[in-house]
């Protein structure tokens, strides 16, 4: 269920000259925790953008393939951003086919929301040292902006291929988001939660309790449906 409908974008792009920024953020939520959560808001709020997408990804283009079914990281991430106004739980990678390149999903975006209505494309600091690794990457400039998040411990300088590409696009004030539909990077802080997924997975697998690192529905699901445990002794033991 995508949940921008055609009468909401043009809603969106209409009710002001400068329409408010919709944020994207793409990843494998294998699964969702507070480290995305509240970036997002923080970001939502500080950037005053109309709607934060969270889009988890098909078949992700830079890492293994999760062991829990896409489909199940999407109701994790729509059972985490329920109740929040503004969050909204995108499945469009899972209905194409084929790996989930984010500029796909940005133009599959920008045909809906039109040419004028900011996207922000939300990106961690890991992720985005890995930028000029994603399919056309200097495409993603002309569909949205870029936001990166803050995260802790990633400070060392940019690849000077991405350095180059990112100095002259570079924004200080978030209200140039607004000024036009795309093209910039705003680099914006935010509380630094040192929280991954591959920490909640560990846990997980360990018998360990990853509770308060992510919200009680998710892990709820988590223990109901018994995603990420540990391979069963039977099999882990030597021949
Ligand atoms: P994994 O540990 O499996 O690599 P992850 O926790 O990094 O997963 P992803 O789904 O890969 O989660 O991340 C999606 C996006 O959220 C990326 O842009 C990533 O940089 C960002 N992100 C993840 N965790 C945090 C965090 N704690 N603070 C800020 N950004 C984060």
């Amino acid at each position: 269920m995508s949940t921008i409908l055609p009468g909401d974008a043009a809603r969106i792009a209409h009710t002001s000259r400068h329409p408010q920024p919709i944020g994207i953020l793409g990843g494998t939520f294998d699964p969702i925790h507070y480290g995305h959560l509240r970036t997002a808001l923080e970001l939502l709020e500080a950037l005053d953008l109309a709607q934060v997408h969270f889009v988890p990804c098909r078949i992700p283009a830079h890492r293994a393939t999760p062991a829990v079914t896409a489909e199940q990281r999407l109701t994790l991430v729509r059972l985490a951003t329920l109740g929040q106004p503004g969050f909204v739980a995108d499945d469009r990678e899972l209905r194409r086919e084929g790996p989930s390149y984010m500029v796909d999903t940005l133009a599959a975006l920008r045909a809906v929301v039109g040419a004028e209505t900011p996207l922000c494309l939300i990106v961690g600091t890991d992720a985005f040292r890995e930028l000029h690794t994603w399919s056309r990457w200097q495409s993603l400039t002309d569909l949205a902006h870029i936001v990166v998040m803050q995260r802790p411990g990633i400070l060392q300088p940019l690849p000077p291929l991405l350095e180059s590409f990112v100095t002259p696009r570079v924004i200080y004030d978030a209200n140039d988001l607004r000024r036009r539909p795309g093209g910039g990077i705003l680099f914006q802080p935010v509380t630094q939660l040192n929280i991954s997924a591959t920490q909640i997975r560990a846990l997980l697998a360990r018998g360990h309790s990853p509770r308060y690192l992510l919200p009680e529905a998710v892990l709820a699901y988590i223990h109901d449906r018994g995603l990420y445990r540990s391979p069963s002794p039977a099999l882990s033991l030597p021949d």
